[in-house]
């Protein structure tokens, strides 16, 4: 290593920034996040260097300059944006023994500034010693998608009870004490806004001296989005990482599996084809077992769990038996369909309302009376529905609307294969088996409220498929 990661400690010392533009704001910026008192050198400052100085929040030099106006200082920045001016401010800080970071000139440095992940006071720092500072913000941003937002407070919280704890649990026992605490219900109530219960749960913890033995894990129903995998959230991506089993079914890609922790349990609960070889009894079995286990489980979903996704069976059964879980919510197919056709769910004064029905029913009920749920200003999103398209059509054509009605299926939206059929409503079985599209595929009406403009989109519709 030609540089080593330090922590500096910043309450109530001095940090100096020389110049007065965009590149000295930067650093005040970062330096703003310490509790640092700022220093800044030059003879005009940009709007936000001014500001900083007339709420107090730093002080501008005035007089002259000699090695002593940089004595002491924590650091000394230097981005006069002169060259000329940079070298010999250098050359004045660095006779009086400061560490300095010239902007732009690594060969002038004492010390290079870290990409930084804050979660005050929980803080990464990532360097490349100059080499990368792409990859150093890539790798920043992965970081940021492993920590969740409030972190900090619960470091914050943990760090105020550390008394407390070294007080009450035993030495020998303090060690797992920390581990449940961040990497079991406290953190996980913490991370989805519980922080009363979490500070519960601890000072429980350590009033009977311990960790509660054989804990309860938790369950999170995680949206997997349609299958792309920078589709899903950030909080989904969390808590793939910190999973202990991973339940997930046919539609999930296995792209997104890869996301989780390397050493994560995955466990397929889908149904292979043309069997129901898991059955919703035994999915909701195997998965309250595990966080009996006091495992943290992850019940992937593709889309969002609590469309068309079964969710209702798995919250009932968990807080039947007392488990904590919670919904992550995922984008679900018909907004990442209507995005791959670069339209939108609502246009105004066109369609005001958006409804997303299953053609799949229970056995033996009657297929529903789509061409009702069409009212003027409405965009139906028909989840599960490839393998109706006769019965559709017919529905669609017995409630009044026009056989040439625009219809557009989106099959695989966002993933490699995606395919978009934009036809009319007689042809859509015919043309949707031409083109051999099947599930997963969501099939997309519009009844717009304005009949001129019905007409007119009706009039030209080009029946093609496209694929990506
Ligand atoms: N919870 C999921 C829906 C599960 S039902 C969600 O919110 O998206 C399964 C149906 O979702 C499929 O039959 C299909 O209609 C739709 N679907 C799922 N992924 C899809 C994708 N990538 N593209 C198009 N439709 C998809």
């Amino acid at each position: 290593m030609k540089t080593f990661p330090m922590f500096l400690t910043m309450t109530g010392r001095r940090v100096i920034i020389a110049g007065g533009g965009e590149q000295a704001a930067q650093k005040a910026r970062l330096m703003l996040k310490t509790e640092a008192r700022l220093v800044l050198i030059a003879d005009t400052l940009d709007p936000e260097l001014a500001q900083l100085v007339a709420t107090g929040r730093a002080d501008q030099h005035s007089g002259p300059l000699c090695p002593d106006t940089f004595r002491g200082a924590a650091i000394v920045f230097i981005a006069t944006g002169c060259p000329g001016a940079d070298h010999a401010l250098h050359a004045l800080a660095q006779a009086a023994g400061a560490v300095v970071n010239v902007v732009d000139c690594p060969d002038l440095c004492d010390a290079i500034t870290p990409s930084v992940v804050d979660r005050d006071p929980v803080v990464v720092a990532i360097g490349t010693e100059g080499t990368a500072p792409v990859l150093a913000r890539q790798i920043r941003a992965r970081v940021e998608t492993m920590l969740e937002p409030d972190l900090g407070a619960f470091a914050a919280l943990a760090g105020r009870l550390r008394d407390e704890v070294a007080r009450r649990i035993p030495h020998a026992r303090r060690r797992a004490f920390w581990d449940w605490a961040f990497a079991h219900s406290p953190r996980q109530l913490h991370a989805t806004g519980h922080e009363a219960e979490a500070a519960r749960a601890l000072k429980a913890a350590i009033a009977a001296g311990a960790a509660p033995e054989g804990a309860t894990g938790a369950i999170s129903l995680v949206g997997a989005g349609p299958g792309a995998r920078d589709l899903l959230t950030l909080r989904a991506v969390q808590r793939l990482q910190e999973a202990d089993v991973i339940f997930y079914d046919r539609l999930v890609d296995p792209e997104v599996l890869e996301l989780a922790r390397r050493d994560a349990q995955r466990v397929f609960v889908g149904k292979s084809v043309g069997a129901n070889a898991w059955p919703q009894d035994r999915i909701n079995g195997v998965i309250l077992a595990a966080a009996r286990r006091g495992q943290r489980v992850v019940r992937l979903k593709s889309g969002d769990p609590g469309i068309f996704g079964r969710a209702t069976e798995e919250l009932d059964a968990a807080r039947a038996a007392g488990i904590p879980i919670e919904i992550v919510p995922g984008i679900t197919a018909a907004v990442a369909a209507a995005a791959s056709l670069g339209r939108p769910l609502t246009e105004r004064g066109q369609t005001d309302h958006v409804v997303f029905a299953t053609g799949t029913c229970r056995d033996g009920a009657d297929a529903p009376d789509w061409g009702a749920m069409l009212t003027p200003g409405t965009t139906l999103a028909l989840y599960m529905a490839m393998h109706r398209l006769a019965d559709l059509r017919d529905s669609l054509i017995a409630s009044g609307l026009p056989a040439q009605t625009e219809i557009e299926v989106v099959a695989g939206a966002s993933q490699r294969g995606e395919r978009i059929l934009r036809t009319t409503i007689a042809h859509l079985p015919a043309d949707a088996e031409d083109a051999g599209l099947s599930n997963p595929a969501i099939i997309f009406l519009r009844r717009a409220k304005t009949a001129e403009r019905a007409c007119t989109q009706r009039a030209e519709i080009t029946r093609r498929v496209s694929a990506r």
